[in-house]
């Protein structure tokens, strides 16, 4: 980024020369890692990745992942580590720390959470005694695992309360929001969601959170490229915390926690009366976590960098652009897409409408056959299982970084079709799907895909 000359030299290089390139050592001293490291990239580049909850980082990111920085140990925060020799490795947080900040217009940014879930707990737990109320989307109405579900520890402990989106429209209901939060009084009201495609109103939120005395926990995850763009409105001065996990913009894997105008509000831990950053940053470490992975920080200041480039920024609206013409060509094509289309990154269809038999499971396992990698998921008021569910969720990150517009979206909406229209059903889990159209399919995946290298 901003060298011409290597740009120059990058774009001779084939992204699989690179890749080789980058990975002499290892295939060098263990050859069977290597091998699948190999048959990952060449899965990723032959065929399409439509996954709503996947990005594809570029190779600064992948090369600060795998940096000499992944050595050190250091517990605790800059300017307060419980071990020697953090002069680097402390520039390494404060950049990434103050890349954050300026990516998200923040006041206050914590880079150490390991991963969006511990990034959630890290609030969770510094705001909530055990049994406290939370209120939080419903996990099979789009919400998150660790906003509270029975089988995540933050359904174990805490009291939750769900709210869920119209029943007709599968908008969110912000009037039914509000009534829940009135009867149950939460302590805590998470909004954020992992399967829900229309714009979400956080001021609204922040309202209904003001008018109990609630803390409000916005999990951008999904769509926090999409905010730093621009391309949907930001929560960082309506939320008290935001937090997002790192690798669904585009960054290495990882979490984030992020706050706005009220990073210093005070809180009262124990006899203390402390700002709430400060109170993040202690149940952080020690309080959640151990050692940060400074290889990731290092990972995530690159990326916060890129995020303030023209190319990140103009690829996030086109991100929506490529979304919004699969939704169109598929409605068109008869297809019952939820919530009528998409604002963000995905595209949820429920399949069961679309033929007598089909399901989210045997949909994903289809059109995997043929090269399109889509994920099943379960949509509001599903009555099919978790590992059944009726509809697919559809994701535009990759294909677009890779170069994709809506041309390309029109190609991938007519694979789709003629996939999920050529399978025969049997029975409620086995289907039939010819040989010579699984190969023809798939070669004419490849082909588009050979088009578009990773970059
Ligand atoms: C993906 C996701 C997370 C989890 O992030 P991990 O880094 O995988 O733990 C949390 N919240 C939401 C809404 C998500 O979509």
């Amino acid at each position: 980024m901003g060298n011409p000359k290597l740009d120059m030299l990058l774009e001779e290089l084939s992204s699989q020369q690179y890749h080789q390139a980058m990975l002499i050592a290892l295939k060098e001293s263990d050859g069977q890692v290597y091998q699948l490291l190999t048959r990952e990239y060449e899965r990723r580049q032959n065929t399409l990745q439509l996954m709503a909850a996947e990005n594809q980082c570029s190779r600064a990111v992948l090369a600060a992942l795998g940096s000499v920085v992944q050595n050190k140990t250091a517990e605790g925060f800059v300017g307060a580590r419980l071990h020697g020799g953090c002069e680097v490795i402390d520039d390494v947080e404060r950049l990434a720390v103050s890349r954050a900040k300026e990516a998200f217009g923040a006041q206050y940014a914590n880079t150490q959470p390991h991963s969006g879930t511990q990034a959630n707990h890290i609030v969770l737990t510094a705001l909530l005694e055990s049994r406290d109320k939370i209120l939080s989307l419903a996990l099979d109405q789009g919400g998150h695992y660790s906003h509270g579900s029975r089988v995540s520890f933050t359904g174990k402990f805490f009291d939750v309360e769900n709210y869920y989106v119209d029943k007709e429209t599968f908008l969110l209901d912000y009037d039914a929001v509000r009534d829940k939060a009135a009867k149950f009084k939460p302590k805590l009201i998470i909004c954020g969601a992992s399967a829900y495609t229309r714009t979400i109103d956080f001021k609204k939120f922040r309202e209904i959170a003001e008018s109990i005395g609630a803390y409000l926990l916005a999990d951008i995850s999904h769509i926090s490229g999409l905010i730093i763009a621009g391309a949907h409105p930001s929560p960082i001065n309506y939320a008290h915390f935001t937090t997002t996990s790192t690798y669904k913009p585009g960054g290495p894997r990882g979490g984030l926690i992020v706050m706005g105008k009220d990073y210093d509000r005070r809180i009262k831990v124990g006899t203390k009366d402390i700002p709430l950053w400060e109170h993040i940053e202690k149940v952080t470490f020690p309080g959640v976590q151990g050692t940060p992975y400074f290889n990731n920080i290092a990972a995530k200041a690159v990326f916060f960098e890129e995020t303030l480039s023209d190319e990140y920024r103009t690829r996030q609206f086109k991100i929506v652009e490529n979304a919004k013409r699969l939704a169109n060509n598929l409605l068109d094509l008869g297809y019952d897409v939820v919530a009528g289309g998409t604002d963000n990154h995905m595209v949820l269809i429920n399949v069961v409408n679309l033929r007598e038999g089909l399901t989210g499971a045997t949909a994903q396992r289809c059109l995997e056959e043929c090269g399109i990698i889509v994920d099943m998921i379960r949509l509001p008021y599903d009555k099919k299982s978790a590992s059944v569910t009726s509809g697919i969720r559809l994701g535009t990150p990759i294909v677009t970084k890779n170069g994709m517009s809506t041309r390309e979206m029109d190609s991938i909406s007519t694979l789709i079709d003629s996939v999920l229209k050529t399978v025969k059903m049997i029975g409620d889990s086995e289907y039939e799907l010819d040989e010579s159209f699984k190969t023809e399919t798939r070669d004419k995946v490849k082909q588009l895909c050979s088009k578009f290298p990773m970059r």
